[in-house]
């Protein structure tokens, strides 16, 4: 079974699962680990921030950062299909108690100043006023779209100038950062906090990281603490991440079997790819993206519904281009037919 439906369906290389034996760990509620630290540092170092913050999940560095940046009440400005909005089980109310209003970022989902500038409520005697811009890059819904520097620092840039702090989603932001062959530090530079998965194209087994100024880190460090995700002997997840930061250069790979897999996918009667940019690839579908999905999986390959007639495959550490060849026989079988 070729399995797509997501980059975070890697498992842990000999390496990452040797690591985590090996790890040196301490208490980490008590800043004792020395493997939680220096992973900590060492994705600080790379995305050029003063400090960073091991957390379970992207959902949880999403959410922790929305609490720590703002106050009960406000308004939090997100595209219309971000994963902060959609998928997380509306955490930035339940959690941060916040209003979000979404922005329609169009088919790339960025956000331009002028729409940042509109959405924009100051506070008064009727309105709470915004209290936070969310961006998100590589953008997941919008097909793994990967926003370039400026678009992010403009939209950035406006928010600042209304007094509004800005976070990144960045689950993908290595993928962005690849797919423009840049430094993800080059996007993290415009924005105060910014969240990355290390479990997700990266292929570490757990963990996300949290990464902004000192200030905002001690802060969100208590916001975590609250939420429930403080961890102890931490190193052992830490590890296999520390691992998995060696992978940031396989990612151009992954993204070029993409672009080989939706030529394929296109070829094929009733199926229409999106041109990939990164390592997600969205295909119309002519019948029910569900049906279509049902034969596919009946020939070996997995994918997941995006909507009534969108799928989403996603390439990472774990298909190889021989994976890419028969990926493509297999929707073959399963729609050429049709
Ligand atoms: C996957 C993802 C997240 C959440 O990460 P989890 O580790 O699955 O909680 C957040 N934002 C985006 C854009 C994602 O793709």
């Amino acid at each position: 079974m070729i399995d797509m439906r997501s980059d975070t369906v890697t498992r842990p290389s000999q390496e990452m699962r040797e690591a985590a034996r090996d790890a040196p760990v301490g208490d980490d509620v008590y800043n004792e680990d020395p493997t939680v630290n220096k992973l900590e540092s060492r994705v600080a170092e790379l995305l050029g921030t003063d400090a960073a913050l091991l957390v379970p999940s992207g959902t949880m560095g999403n959410q922790v950062a929305a609490r720590t940046h703002t106050e009960r009440g406000q308004e939090v400005l997100c595209e219309r299909e971000s994963h902060v909005y959609r998928w997380e089980l509306g955490g930035l109310v339940q959690h941060a108690q916040l209003q979000p209003r979404t922005l329609d970022g169009g088919e790339r989902g960025a956000l331009a100043p002028e729409q940042v500038r509109q959405g924009y409520v100051e506070e008064d005697g009727h309105r709470p006023g915004t209290g936070l811009l969310a961006l998100e890059n590589t953008h997941n819904a919008r097909g793994g779209r990967a926003l370039s520097v400026e678009t992010i620092a403009a939209a950035a840039e406006t928010a600042h100038e209304l007094d509004v702090p800005v976070h990144l989603d960045g689950a993908r932001l290595f993928n962005a950062a690849a797919a423009h062959d840049g430094s993800a530090a080059a996007f993290v530079e415009h924005v105060d906090s910014v969240m990355c998965c290390l479990s997700k194209g990266l292929g570490a087994p757990v963990g996300s990281v949290l990464a902004g100024s000192d200030a905002f880190i001690e802060r969100a460090n208590r916001t975590r603490k609250l939420m429930g995700g403080g961890m102890r002997q931490a190193g052992i997840v830490a590890a296999p991440a520390l691992a998995a930061l060696g992978n940031r250069d396989r990612l151009a790979a992954d993204h070029r079997r993409a672009e080989r897999l939706a030529a394929g996918l296109d070829r094929i009667e009733g199926l229409t790819a999106h041109d990939p940019e990164t390592n997600i690839v969205l295909v119309s579908t002519e019948r029910p993206a569900e049906t279509v999905l049902a034969d596919c999986e009946q020939a070996g390959l997995l994918g997941v519904p995006f909507d009534d007639h969108l799928v989403r495959f996603c390439t990472h550490l774990d298909v190889t281009d021989d994976d890419i060849d028969a990926a493509i026989t297999a929707a073959e079988r399963a729609v050429g037919g049709a």
